[in-house]
């Protein structure tokens, strides 16, 4: 039986279907005709049939009534509903870049919107899996979610983090799960070194994979240098750093847990000699090390996202200015400041001008020498900017 026939339809207003027409894949609430299919009539994450203004259809895709974003379109073949088949053929899919692009099994598997899976984020380490279903459409489908990876990997266990902030947009509970066999600490492999990681008790997912092409760029800055790593988690920038040839490397972070394992970090790489911590907030770190005029010759600056939401943007851009502003004032005379920005809201340019602004008020000049954005498996879906949110600017300061 072809499932898609009973799935009930959500009928859009007119002219509203234009931009799922143009490759976005998701509804807002207001341009559902609620007097043809009202949004209260649906379950959270009840499986529907998109169909434009005058009866076409659209293709399927999930409800959520409770969300500003009220659906997400899965497939544009209207035979396709989200199921195990469909999650499978999406995963292989998926699986083929990352096979394409790395040599060992270390990635982002499967980036949402991006790779069709609306909703849906796995990361890989190895033999175990860590699974965040961020809507209440993937939500109702996690036991196939689970079977679906099972059949295209055969993890042998898989972390259910269903803690990420955004679950609560759609009115989701947090939790974690975990099936299988998982370690306390798995092993990443990243530009031929290697992290321990924990993917129960670690930020997000355990592991930063979107910065890895950045983070061996670094290396072409470090050789002799003193390098400075802030907001620096287990040590993804220092520990490059210290691999690029720095004379010296400081990793500050607020979380003793991220300090510890920058040590076992650094020694398992064979670089504890020259890797120091700071543990602590950062704006008052840097001011400290200002005022005890410590300088050095790169640092690198790699926050959590300051600007979670629109509201949040002007005391965000602040937060980046003082930010930037403090890590310019520890960098020695023709320094380079790595400086990134994972606040989708924030766009390049306008970072970009932040920098500069930071710069002219101390009055220094800045050359911008490279861009780096998201690795590739995270790739960005034209047409949903919110899946293209980082930013790593490569600057040379010099005075003016
Ligand atoms: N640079 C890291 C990712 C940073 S994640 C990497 O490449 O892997 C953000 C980190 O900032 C976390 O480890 C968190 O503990 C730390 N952090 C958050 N707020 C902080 C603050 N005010 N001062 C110092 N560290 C902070």
């Amino acid at each position: 039986m072809n499932e898609s026939l009973s799935l009930a339809p959500l009928r859009l207003k007119k002219d509203e279907e234009r931009r799922l027409r143009a490759g976005h894949l998701w509804v807002y609430s207001n341009e559902v005709d609620t007097r043809a299919t009202p949004l209260k009539d649906f379950q959270p994450g009840q499986q529907v049939q998109l169909l434009g203004h005058n009866g076409k259809v659209l293709g399927n895709g999930y409800v959520n009534p409770n969300s500003l974003i009220c659906a997400r379109l899965v497939s544009r073949d209207p035979a396709h509903v989200l199921d195990r088949s469909l999650l499978v053929h999406r995963m292989n899919v998926a699986l083929a870049l990352r096979e394409r692009l790395f040599d060992t099994p270390h990635y982002r598997l499967v980036y949402g919107e991006s790779d069709q899976l609306p909703g849906l984020v796995i990361d890989r380490y190895g033999e175990v899996c860590v699974v965040q279903c961020t809507t209440a459409g993937m939500e109702a489908v996690k036991a196939q979610v689970l079977e679906a990876l099972d059949k295209v990997l055969q993890p042998q266990g898989v972390v259910l983090r269903a803690d990420s902030a955004v679950r609560q947009l759609e009115g989701l509970d947090a939790y974690q799960e975990t099936t299988g066999s998982v370690p306390d600490s798995v092993t990443v492999e990243e530009s031929g070194l290697n992290f321990s990681v924990s993917l129960q008790q670690g930020q997000k997912t355990g592991w930063f994979y979107d910065q890895r092409m950045n983070r061996a760029r670094l290396r072409n800055y470090v050789s002799g240098r003193r390098v400075l790593d802030v907001f620096s988690y287990v040590g993804g920038w220092g520990v490059q750093a210290a691999a690029g040839g720095a004379a010296e490397v400081m990793c500050v972070d607020s979380s003793s847990a991220a300090i510890d394992r920058i040590h076992a970090n650094a020694a398992a790489n064979g670089f504890s000699e020259k890797l120091a911590t700071v543990q602590g907030d950062a704006f008052e770190v840097l001011g400290q090390l200002r005022a005890d005029q410590e300088k050095f010759d790169v640092v690198v600056l790699d926050p959590p996202a300051f600007i979670k939401r629109r509201k949040d943007i002007k005391a965000g851009e602040q937060a980046y200015h003082r930010l930037n502003q403090l890590g310019m004032q520890v960098l020695a005379k023709d320094g380079i400041l790595v400086s990134a920005s994972c606040s989708h809201h924030l766009a390049e340019a306008q970072f970009q001008r932040i920098l500069l602004q930071s710069s002219r008020h101390l009055d220094r000049s800045l050359q911008l020498l490279e861009r780096g954005h998201q690795a590739p498996d995270h790739p960005v879906h034209p047409a949903i900017p919110e899946t293209d949110y980082l930013k790593a600017l490569f600057c040379r300061v010099l005075p003016s």
